[in-house]
């Protein structure tokens, strides 16, 4: 069996404990998957220069953000790693310019997530970084390569946010026109399956540089949507932006 594909939009760290839509959403969306061998994360959250792998048997949890509360910073997800994965990913991608990694462990951008999905922390964890070396499209080449996994039980998951403008964050139950108008640009291409028009994304000017004014939350969506085979189906999720400048617009594929 085929396992789905995710993409989550994971806006504000407080979304790993808070009771909301979003959080809401996420469990919705864990209590219908089929059952992962183990999970491999795409996070916004590790860049790197050349691509690397975690490796490790016991990832920590890592509490990349400040500002927030000492119970979101106590936080911890202790799923296991697979070094196993780590190297079949390794072997599958990039033969040796694939690093196999044991410093970094799980960002927020991926437990924050897990732990809605898979609160249990029982299934295997690894993370992929974003090569920021390299262009949108080899990402999403990237991605591709990744699909003989979804046939082997590893449930690949893309975790950022469509839209992501830090230095415009406004109140919370708000969105600027720009923002919404994006992501309905982009759920457009998703639909119609245009993914070199979401790929060259830049193309689309002054809207593209306020919504992806950088692009590492925008890239996990490229692993997501290059693992799309023909004629398989979407389901979005939380299709709200929120904070003003972050969708928070989620989606399954399979
Ligand atoms: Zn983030």
């Amino acid at each position: 069996m085929r396992m789905p594909v995710l993409f989550i939009g994971h806006g504000n760290p407080m979304n790993a404990v808070e009771d909301n839509a979003f959080s809401r959403a996420w469990i919705a969306i864990g209590r219908e998957l089929p059952r992962p061998e183990a999970v491999l994360c795409i996070s916004a959250h590790w860049e790197t220069d050349g691509p690397a792998v975690t490796a490790m048997p016991k990832p920590r949890t890592i509490h990349d953000f400040y500002g927030f509360p000492r119970f979101l910073h106590e936080q911890q997800y202790p799923a296991p790693g697979s070094p196993s994965l780590a190297e079949r990913i390794r072997a599958m991608v990039h033969g040796a310019d694939l690093r196999l990694d044991h410093e970094w462990g799980l960002d927020h951008g991926t437990w924050a997530v897990m732990r809605r999905l898979f609160p249990l922390a029982d299934i295997p964890v690894v993370q992929l970084s974003l090569d920021r070396t390299r262009p949108p499209t080899d990402h999403y080449e990237l991605g591709r390569a990744l699909a003989p996994l979804r046939d082997r039980g590893i449930l690949i998951l893309g975790s950022g946010n469509i839209v992501h403008n830090l230095g415009m964050l406004a109140w919370e139950n708000s969105a600027y026109d720009w923002a919404v108008e994006f992501d309905e640009l982009i759920k457009g291409r998703i639909l119609a399956g245009d993914h070199p028009a979401i790929i060259n994304y830049p193309q689309w000017g002054d809207l593209a540089r306020l919504a992806v004014p950088t692009n590492e939350h925008y890239l996990p969506l490229l692993y997501a949507l290059a693992l799309q085979e023909e004629g398989e189906p979407i389901q979005f999720a939380a299709e709200q932006v929120t904070l003003g400048s972050v969708s928070m617009r989620s989606l399954r594929i399979g």
